[in-house]
């Protein structure tokens, strides 16, 4: 019997991931994560942890503007006024939170479908083993945010990290396989 191997071209797709504010508060809960994303053979290409200001937050989620949950979405995903409320801890405060470029085949589809649905309760019935079922607290405090198409997630690297181009990065990821710098099983 012959046998034939069959050598596929390599196809990385980059997603934006974050971890929100509510998961980044509980170090165990964060590095779970990080954890997972490596597990699922994720290539961490960027990340770094910040905070928004609340026109980021508005400017970010502007095609919710107008929902009932935009301005709770808002002010959870943002630090709330004046530095000096740092030291209340008061539920206007919202920590950090962590953004990851990360890169994989299908990494877009694959970071959705570790996260699951955004509705915690739905996660929960639906999707038990995801992040949010495991870890989300309310539909606005879910957990994770990941980039729902590869369109969306040019342009929301470009908004968390501007200094970074997708199609430089692809280029040379793309080079460097070709000249067979990259291990491919
Ligand atoms: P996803 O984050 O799953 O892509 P959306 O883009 O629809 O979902 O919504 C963005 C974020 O807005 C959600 O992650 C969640 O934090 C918040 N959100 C969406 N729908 C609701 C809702 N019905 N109630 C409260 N918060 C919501």
């Amino acid at each position: 019997m012959t046998m034939t191997t069959l050598r596929c071209e390599r196809v990385l797709q980059l997603t934006l991931a974050v971890i929100k504010p509510d998961a980044v508060a509980h170090p165990l809960i964060l590095e779970t994560l990080h954890q997972k994303i490596l597990e699922n053979n994720f290539i961490v290409v960027r990340k770094k942890d910040l905070w928004w200001r609340r026109k980021d937050s508005e400017s970010f989620y502007a095609e919710h503007s107008g929902r009932f949950f935009y301005q709770r979405l808002v002010e959870f995903m943002s630090r709330q006024g004046p530095m000096i409320i740092i030291y209340i801890p008061c539920l206007l405060y919202s920590g950090p939170m962590r953004a990851y470029i990360l890169a994989r085949e299908d990494a877009v589809a694959h970071w959705r479908e570790l996260m699951g649905p955004t509705k915690v309760y739905r996660a929960r019935y639906t999707a038990p083993n995801s992040v949010r079922a495991l870890y989300g607290l309310t539909d606005t405090r879910n957990t994770t945010h990941g980039s729902d198409s590869t369109e969306s997630a040019k342009r929301e690297i470009a908004f968390f990290f501007p200094e970074f181009s997708v199609q430089q990065w692809l280029d040379k990821e793309e080079q460097r396989f070709r000249a067979g710098h990259v291990e491919y099983d």
